[in-house]
């Protein structure tokens, strides 16, 4: 069950996640939201002023570029989220895109269910699995046969 959701968004699509997240309220009432700083900073404010005290719990990390991409990424490596929104903006290169592409190559290689884009973000949260108590998301082998790979 997708109970942790990381949301991270661009200075130039934070509006376009805060949107979703709206949009979304319903769904994403009984989740914990991890959020690198600025953009859990209106999240939480845009949800407080559509639903008063009756939001669910936003933790603001350090801001992305100061750490909080990473933050994030360490997370997903711990098995604590359970899926991400990213809004990533796609025609600048950031000063901390190096830790973009750490996050998003976590979030591929722990098989998180990974939004980049809005049309990926409703598919997911409308699919039946996103509150299926049972789907158990695969752990790819990669990963254990890495942690026992060996060297001479
Ligand atoms: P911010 O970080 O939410 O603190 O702006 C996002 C990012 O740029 O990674």
């Amino acid at each position: 069950m997708i109970k942790n959701i990381a949301l991270v968004a661009h200075d130039s699509r934070k509006d376009e996640l805060v949107s979703w997240v709206k949009f979304n309220a319903g769904s994403l009432s009984e989740c914990n939201l991890y959020c690198t700083g600025t953009t859990g900073r209106l999240i939480r404010d845009a949800l407080t002023a559509l639903r008063g005290e009756d939001i669910p719990p936003v933790i603001c990390l350090l801001s992305g570029p100061l750490g909080g991409d990473f933050e994030i990424g360490a997370m997903i490596a711990e098995g604590k989220i359970d899926m991400l929104v990213f809004f990533c903006d796609n025609l600048i290169m950031q000063g901390h895109q190096n830790d973009v592409m750490g996050l998003t190559r976590l979030a591929s290689l722990y098989n998180i269910p990974f939004a980049t884009n809005r049309s990926t973000a409703d598919f997911i949260i409308s699919s039946p699995l996103y509150k299926s108590r049972e789907y158990q998301r695969i752990i790819p082998s990669c990963i254990e046969s890495y942690k026992n790979r060996k060297l001479q």
